[in-house]
């Protein structure tokens, strides 16, 4: 502990970080004065080095729906740690990763019956592209316009925008994508009859928080069934009560052939994914005793990683985080439409549970256009992480902007947040609104700034 301290005086982690890991994130951080060092996270709260104390409303993009460090899941952690068990021997049963599997099926229902485990949401979706091409001998693949499904090369391949994808391929053949929420364009790809799998978010979250309808899915589960093309959700974001139930699916009673969950399940303490799926698509990989391990990871049933994911279910109904981020989402939300809808910058706020998302638009008023327009030549994401940015500096709240849509700034604080810090965070940003639509200096700093930050 002391040498930690000694070493925090001498050591700039900063400069080696950007000397041997990435100098680039080191000086986006820097341009938006969010370089800060943090010495402990407790539930809401990230109390940095030098005793500022600011409220987590990402959640490291809905991982941390227990809060931080929560003591159980640490404490399970450590007992797992010095219990000297086989941490991933691989050549046995592993007790945690059955139970892990067990609670996991009993809690997704349906015919979700087997469980494969990952390190990431990304693997998991490379998962799900290799069992369903597996269970229909089928190559093709479905996807939503701006999705978000991993950056692993596979999972790559199932997403549109090009800021994540330029420079990297070629990608998967054989991929395809449609609206999200469009029925029709859905069928008419479905009919080809050679893709294997869809893949959707029940929520799209980095796509700019869009909630669905209840007869989309439905729906699109339907035409799956029809045209032989597995039904699978992507749950990174939207599982483990985010949105309420412990899988989003559960609102729409689907009943889908596949379900990717990962972030929440690490308890935030150790990578842990999961892909939940129907004992006939296990059956069609694991085939036969020769093909007992013909996929498969070495890190995917660490004993810390099932731990760590069996302690966070069990916080997670121990404390009604489910119930309690439909209760306080909604509230939440109302409030911020109460606050907000009388800035003409304000789109929509919207979500489910406590995934949520304000759209910001492009104003009406000469003056405001002026400012934005040019903000918007600079990048198209400079308002929304000025926003995010001013919220930091200011009022000690770290959020963060949609990852492929700058327009909407992601509202996803842990499950176990309190009304009082909702509250502050409805003053805080409707604080940073009003600033945006009085202030000229709002936009006259934010213009010096991002042009010291040229080429972000
Ligand atoms: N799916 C969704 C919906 C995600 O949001 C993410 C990550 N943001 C992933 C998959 C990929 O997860 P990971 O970063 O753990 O690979």
């Amino acid at each position: 502990m002391e040498m930690n301290h000694a070493r925090k005086d001498y050591f700039n982690y900063g400069s080696i970080y950007g000397e041997h890991v990435n100098p680039q994130w080191v000086r986006l951080l820097d341009v938006l004065g969010m370089n800060v060092r943090y010495e402990r996270c407790e539930d809401v709260e990230l109390q940095t080095y030098e005793g500022k104390n600011i409220m987590d409303f990402l959640s490291g993009y809905c991982v941390y729906n227990m809060g931080h460090n929560h003591p159980k899941i640490v404490e399970a952690v450590s007992d797992e740690l010095y219990r000297r068990g086989p941490g991933m021997l691989q050549s046995h049963i592993s007790d945690v990763a059955a139970e892990l599997a067990y609670e996991l099926c009993t809690l997704a229902g349906g015919r979700l019956k087997k469980v494969f485990f990952t390190s990431s949401g990304s693997e998991g979706v490379e998962t799900v592209i290799k069992f369903s091409r597996a269970f229909t001998k089928r190559s093709g693949l479905l996807f939503c316009k701006g999705a978000f499904h991993g950056l692993t090369c596979g999972a790559l391949s199932l997403m549109t925008d090009e800021f994540w994808q330029k420079g990297f391929g070629p990608l998967l053949p054989d991929t395809e994508s449609v609206v999200f929420g469009d029925i029709e364009d859905l069928e008419v790809k479905l009919k080809i009859g050679k893709f294997a799998a869809f893949i959707v978010e029940p929520v799209q979250a980095e796509a700019g928080v869009y909630v669905p309808s209840r007869e989309y899915l439905e729906e699109a589960q339907k035409l799956c069934r029809k045209y032989g093309t597995l039904f699978v959700l992507d749950e990174v974001q939207t599982g483990m009560y985010r949105t309420g139930h412990f899988l989003a699916s559960q609102h729409y009673d689907l009943d889908p052939d596949m379900v990717v969950l990962a972030k929440a399940l690490s308890g935030g303490l150790v990578p842990c994914g999961a892909v939940l799926m129907t004992d006939k698509i296990n059956n069609s990989v694991y085939s036969s005793l020769s093909r007992a391990f013909v996929h498969a990871s070495t890190f995917g049933e660490n004993s810390l990683a099932m731990r760590a994911g069996l302690a966070s279910l069990r916080v997670m109904q121990e404390e009604n985080l489910g119930e309690r981020a439909l209760v306080n989402g909604a509230f939440f939300r109302d409030s911020l439409i109460k606050s907000l809808c009388k800035y003409e910058m304000v789109k929509d706020v919207r979500g489910l549970g406590m995934l949520n998302g304000i759209e910001f638009t492009s104003p009406e008023r000469l003056r405001l256009k002026f400012f934005y327009n040019g903000f918007r030549k600079m990048h198209p994401g400079l308002f929304g992480m000025i926003v995010v940015m001013r919220l930091f500096r200011e009022k000690n709240i770290l959020t963060q902007i949609c990852g492929n849509n700058y327009m909407v700034l992601k509202v996803t604080p842990p499950l176990t947040v309190t009304e009082a810090q909702l509250q502050q965070f409805v003053r805080s940003i409707d604080d940073i609104m009003d600033l945006v639509h009085t202030s000229a200096s709002f936009w006259t700093e934010a213009l010096k700034m991002a042009r010291r930050a040229t080429n972000i």
